[in-house]
């Protein structure tokens, strides 16, 4: 499965294109931990039933169209539990 992650942050010049959606999230969550900045991320070059998938998870941006149900959106969950562990689950 080829999937295009565009992560971008809002207060550096960081930006950079993962393959797959755990890699990114995972980045993500490394430089918003070690700068405190507000990063976002993109998805492209997917099917049209899975761009509608990150549309329900709220990971258009767009406010109010979050789904609190969708598994996209457990970078929380994960950061919590420390399943998604990347050797910095510490706490907060
Ligand atoms: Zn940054």
């Amino acid at each position: 499965m080829s999937t295009a992650v565009l992560v971008r942050c809002d207060d550096c010049s960081y930006e950079e294109t993962f393959g797959s959606l755990r890699a990114a999230r995972t980045a993500l969550d490394e430089h918003e931990r070690g700068t405190a900045h507000t990063v976002d991320w993109y998805i492209g070059g997917l099917p049209p039933g899975v761009e509608r998938a990150g549309d329900d998870a709220g990971v258009c941006g767009r406010e109010g169209c979050a789904n609190p149900d969708s598994p996209l959106l457990d970078r929380e969950a994960a950061r919590s539990t420390g399943r998604d562990s990347t050797g910095s689950s510490g706490p907060e």
